[in-house]
């Protein structure tokens, strides 16, 4: 090999480590989806986007989520805007344990007497995607541990 080869070796070499991390950049951003920027519960609470409403009152929401990972899938929101949980505050708690009677209450009435789950993802690094408080109310099938 001469010289010459030696040198255009680098720029190839340095374009292929860039190409790899670059996927290794995509697949982790696969897996931890980005928050996105637009309220779209928002919108569901100002009935500018439709949803599957379960439940409805002067505090919350629920409704099926659009993409359910087990038979049943709900989602319980506040009305009040809360970006993420880390955002809660003392004057939150009542609105809290409200949400959670509230999903006590719906599984109650959508028969998940073996068991069911609640998921609450704060922030990117859980895997929140819309910025807006919100529990996942998961049933109907067996749950594995630990969450992935
Ligand atoms: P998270 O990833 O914890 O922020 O949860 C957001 C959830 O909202 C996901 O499970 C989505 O499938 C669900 N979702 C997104 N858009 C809608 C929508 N328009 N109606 C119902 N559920 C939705």
């Amino acid at each position: 090999m001469s010289a010459r080869d030696d040198d255009a070796i680098w720029p190839a070499a340095v374009a292929t480590l860039k190409s790899l991390v670059l996927l290794a950049a995509r697949r982790l951003l696969q897996g931890r989806p980005a928050m996105m920027t637009d309220n779209i519960f928002k919108k569901i609470i100002d009935g500018q986007l439709p949803a599957r409403i379960l439940h409805e009152d002067e505090l919350c929401l629920a409704f099926h989520d659009l993409h359910p990972q087990a038979p049943v899938h709900v989602l319980i929101i506040p009305r009040q805007v809360i970006r993420t949980h880390a955002d809660i505050q003392p004057e939150h708690q009542a609105l809290l344990g409200h949400l959670h009677l509230v999903a006590a209450r719906l599984a109650q009435q959508l028969g998940l007497s073996a068991g069911y789950r609640l998921v609450l993802n704060c922030r990117e690094q859980a895997g929140q995607t819309v910025p807006h408080l919100h529990l996942h109310l998961l049933g109907g099938r067996a749950m594995g541990w630990p969450p992935g």
